[in-house]
């Protein structure tokens, strides 16, 4: 039958690609910087304790598997929202505020560009240059349509300051502006408090509706609020954002698919009216939600001690991440480069652009068996204190 004959291969994801090759390769010394996931300092996996004492506890609570509501879990979407904005925040206290349990944070930007597919039909969503990836398909898919505002200043690998506000400032009033709250991925670069205050009043005075992708919530400085603080200063500031939060990175819940979409309301009525469409939103796509990340994060969230716990663990990933930052500054000048590298420890998070070019890239790969994205990204968390020295050389080698 022809019936698939008019189907045609689609493209490789650049970032699968990457790791293809890595496995190909038989060097005892390759490196793979294309993960997206936090590995140890002896490249493994790691599962956090506190999210093993939860699974112990859920466990032993002989919990069923029924379904849970549309929404999800709600103790689940109360502990993510208290995390993110805050212990006290009003808008919780007051109930003007609708959380809804996703599947992770790409769910949590699908429920909400569905939403704005449906209820702000025709506006545009501005996206930093570069973003993820994903996020400029996640809003053609949901027929919104997207355009990119300045973000990288590839002169001195940090952030264009000048160019984003402009381009915010110029987008049409009430357009959807997407924010990474911290750790940007790709790039590192994250503007500082005084910019944010800044994008904040150019966000208000446009009235855009802001919507904050918060997918590394205490894993950039390796404190959740510090993290929380662009997302908290444009709530203080009225903004009724919306909010995508991923617990992927920051409980090392990858595969568990835990998510949550926010939108803060003027009112209690107006949050269940929200509430109500997202409900009918979902149901039609997935139902409702898997139980298990929900339950895990809800039983570090709501016991103390297993908080305290998940904060010094998130804190330990956040830390070696930086000492892994400046660790290979250190070597690079160590072993006689004189560029300047400084970005690398400027920049936050799990990714780094570290300016290499394409054929430099190529030649890592080639000649020193070290495998990333050719835009010159790297994962930090692919780097060990084993294999540190080796990579400085390798980059010294190929920039010199
Ligand atoms: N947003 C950004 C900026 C990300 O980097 C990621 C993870 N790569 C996500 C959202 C969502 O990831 P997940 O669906 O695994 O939570």
């Amino acid at each position: 039958s022809k019936r698939w004959s008019h189907v045609q291969k689609g493209p490789e994801d650049p970032i699968l690609g990457v790791t293809v090759a890595f496995n190909k390769d038989t060097s005892p010394s390759k490196i793979n910087l294309g993960v997206g996931a936090y590995r140890d300092d002896n490249n493994k996996p790691y599962v956090l304790e506190a999210v093993k004492k939860a699974e112990k506890k859920i466990f032993e609570a002989n919990v069923d598997h029924e379904y849970a509501p549309i929404v999800g879990v709600a103790s689940f979407n109360n502990a993510a929202a208290v995390l993110a904005l805050g212990e006290d925040n009003s808008y919780i206290k007051e109930k003007k505020i609708t959380t809804v349990q996703t599947i992770s944070g790409t769910g949590a930007l699908r429920v909400a560009a569905e939403f704005f597919g449906r209820f702000l039909p025709g506006v545009t969503a501005y996206v930093p240059n570069p973003t993820w990836g994903n996020h400029n398909v996640i809003f053609a898919d949901s027929k919104v349509p997207v355009k990119s505002y300045s973000y990288y200043n590839p002169s001195n690998c940090g952030l264009n300051f000048e160019g984003m506000i402009k381009d915010i400032q110029a987008a049409p009033a009430g357009s959807i502006i997407l924010l990474h709250a911290c750790a940007h991925n790709p790039t590192g670069v994250d503007p500082t408090h005084e910019q944010w205050k800044k994008i904040s009043q150019v966000c208000k005075e446009k009235e855009h509706f802001v919507l904050f992708d918060f997918a590394y919530q205490g894993f950039a400085s390796g404190s959740p609020e510090e993290d929380a603080y662009a997302v908290r200063l444009f709530v203080e500031d009225g903004h009724l954002i919306g909010l995508c939060q991923s617990f992927a990175k920051n409980f090392g819940l990858y595969g568990e698919r835990i998510g949550a979409f926010s939108l803060l309301a003027n009112s209690a009525e107006e949050a269940a009216v929200l509430e109500s469409q997202l409900k009918i939103l979902i149901r039609p796509m997935y139902s409702n939600p898997p139980v298990y990340g929900a339950r895990v994060v809800s039983s570090i969230l709501s016991n103390k001690e297993l908080t305290q716990q998940w904060r010094s663990e998130v804190k330990l990933m956040a830390d070696r991440i930086i000492d892994m930052r400046t660790s290979l500054v250190k070597y690079l000048k160590q072993h006689g480069s004189t560029k300047d590298w400084s970005h690398i420890t400027n920049q936050i998070g799990m990714f780094c652009f570290t300016g290499l070019t394409p054929e430099q890239v190529d030649r890592l790969a080639s000649e020193f068996h070290v495998y990333l994205t050719r835009n010159g990204r790297i994962s930090i968390a692919g780097i060990t204190s084993k294999n540190v020295e080796y990579l400085a050389k390798a980059i010294h080698s190929v920039t010199k």
